[in-house]
């Protein structure tokens, strides 16, 4: 009987893994690039439950381009301030941060 290749007790098989993250990355690039607002909203939603089944997190990029609340794409620029990146979401209105690094 052929071994399984697990990383850790109570995680997904590490194929399973592998393409769970693939989905993601497809759906953050439709999402991205669809022009409906509710379309990539709901890409960006099925995106994060993959990776809250998988144990998977979405690539730093994806945080930077969606409200964490509601999934929109956030089309304003960032503000930094005191080492923090500023960002408003035009649809809920929340502000999101994140720490502020010299060099990306
Ligand atoms: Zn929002």
């Amino acid at each position: 009987m052929p071994k399984k290749s697990r990383r850790s007790r109570n995680t997904k098989p590490i194929e399973q893994i592998k393409i769970a993250k693939e989905r993601i990355a497809i759906l953050i690039s439709e999402a991205e690039k669809v022009n409906e607002e509710k379309l990539s909203k709901r890409h960006v939603e099925l995106a994060k439950r993959i990776g809250m089944r998988y144990n998977v997190r979405l690539p730093k990029a994806a945080k930077r381009k969606f409200c964490k609340y509601c999934n929109t794409r956030l089309i304003t620029g960032w503000r930094t301030k005191k080492g923090m990146r500023y960002n408003v979401c035009k649809s809920c209105g929340r502000t999101i941060r994140f720490p502020f690094r010299k060099r990306l």
